[in-house]
Order: C-alpha cells, then structure tokens, then sequence
C-alpha cells in the first residue's frame, strides 16, 4: 500500500477577505499515504485548523487543490463532496460534539446516517466500533454520563465506523487530563497500527515527539516535515 496519497494538497492557499484580508495557509504542499500517522504542529493561529477543516473536505482552498484518494475534492457537486466527506474521512475535535440526549450507540450510529446503512445494521456496526475503542460495557451510557476520555473515545468510534481512509484528530487530547490523553493517544495508535491512516493536530510536545512524522506549521506556511530532507522556510 506504500505509495498511495490518501491526501495530496498542492499550492492550498485560504484567504479571509476580512477587514482585514488575511492569509491563514500559503501555498501548502502535503502528501499523506495510506497507513502514516503523523502530527501537525505549530503555535496557536498558525493555520491548523483551518488546514484540517481543508484536508476534511469541510472547508475549501481560495486557491490550490485538495484530492482525497484521488478525487479532486475542487470538482465535485456538493451531495458528491458530501458523499465523500461521509466516506473517506473521519473527524475527531477537541471539544467532542456528541449529542448530549442520545446514547453513545446512537451518536456513533449517527455517524452512518449519510451512508445508506439501514437502521438495524447502522447499531450493529456502532456497536462494533465502540467495542474497538474499549466501551463495550457502555453503549447506552449518555454522553453526560461519561468521563471526558470516554466522550472523545465515542467521537473517535463515530469517526471510524464508516471505515474512513484517514481519521483527521484536531487537538483530540486538549480537553483531557493527561492519563485520559495518554490513553486516546494509544488508542489513535493502536487504530494507525491497525492500518488507519492518522492525522493529529497538537501542541503537546510529547505526543507529536512520539509520532513517526511531524508537519510544522508556521504564519500558515510549512515550514517543517520530518518525511521530507528539506522544505524552504
Ligand atoms: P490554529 O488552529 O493553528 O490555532 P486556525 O487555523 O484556527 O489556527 O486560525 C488561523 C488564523 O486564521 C487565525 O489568525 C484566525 O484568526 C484566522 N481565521 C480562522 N477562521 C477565520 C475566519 N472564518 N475568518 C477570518 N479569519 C479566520
Ligand atoms: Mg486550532
């Protein structure tokens, strides 16, 4: 599988007309391959997240191009973007988003809701995934009744159980203790060693230290990537 981009960005530019006009990514070269797992660094305001919500397909370049498994994400419909976003891609963020009323078997069945799986068969698959992440024992448990940890370990089963090409985790740690962070982190490799391609955003040394690659951003430019020998500052 060596080889093969699961996402390729050339020249991705993103500009806020403003007042005032701002250039949060500049010419932003990144190649992600099937099964990497790597993190994305940088002080706050340097361009992370706008680069995850661009490689997610949420949010598209001003200029540049962003393909998903080789799919010029530029040229598709919305419904196709849609289609592939629900696909190909599985989004994990700091702050969560699980619906407070719904069980964990309901959110992460949620995230099949795009994906024509019938209902029966969208709790047997999130039950599956929650017994991936370790939460067997606690499929109807709410989101209010669980620790932090097991909330970002349910966002992490909704983000998988489309099967996505790559899980894009943005700060997925910030909001945890370090213990609940250290155990998401090994859960987020375990899945990686499993053959998911990983993207992390952090700002925790020790994690990104960790990681086999590490992509540094700086004033929306990289100016560092561990796979390559050498990128321009
Ligand atoms: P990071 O995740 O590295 O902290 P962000 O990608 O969130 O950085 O933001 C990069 C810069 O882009 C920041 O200066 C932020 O204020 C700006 N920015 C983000 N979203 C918008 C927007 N919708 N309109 C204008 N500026 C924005
Ligand atoms: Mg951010």
């Amino acid at each position: 599988m060596t080889g093969t981009a699961v996402l390729e960005l050339r020249g991705v530019t993103k500009r806020y007309a403003g007042p005032p006009p701002l250039e949060v990514l500049r010419d932003v070269d990144l190649d992600v391959e099937a099964g990497e797992m790597l993190a994305i660094v940088g002080p706050s305001g340097s361009g992370k997240s706008t680069l995850l919500h661009i490689m997610g397909t949420l949010d598209l370049p001003s200029s540049g191009t962003v393909r998903v498994g080789g799919v010029d994400v530029g040229a598709l419909s919305d419904r196709r973007l849609a289609a592939l976003r629900s696909r190909r891609v599985g989004l994990v963020f700091q702050q969560f988003f699980l619906l407070d009323g719904v069980s964990a078997l309901d959110n992460v069945a949620m995230g099949l809701l795009y994906g024509g799986v019938v209902p029966r068969e969208r709790r047997r698959l999130a039950a599956a995934a929650l017994r991936r992440v370790g939460l067997g024992d606690r499929l109807g448990h709410r989101p209010t009744q669980l620790s932090g940890g097991e909330q970002q370990r349910v966002a992490i089963a909704r983000a998988l159980v489309m099967r996505p090409a790559v899980v894009l985790a943005d700060e997925p740690t910030g909001n945890l203790d370090q213990a609940a962070g250290a155990r998401v982190l090994a859960l987020l490799e375990e899945l990686n060693a499993d053959g998911t391609t990983i993207v992390v955003i952090t700002h925790d040394r020790d994690i990104a230290g960790r990681l086999p690659r590490r992509v540094e951003l700086r004033d929306g430019r990289v100016v560092a990537d561990s796979r390559r020998q050498e990128v321009a500052p």
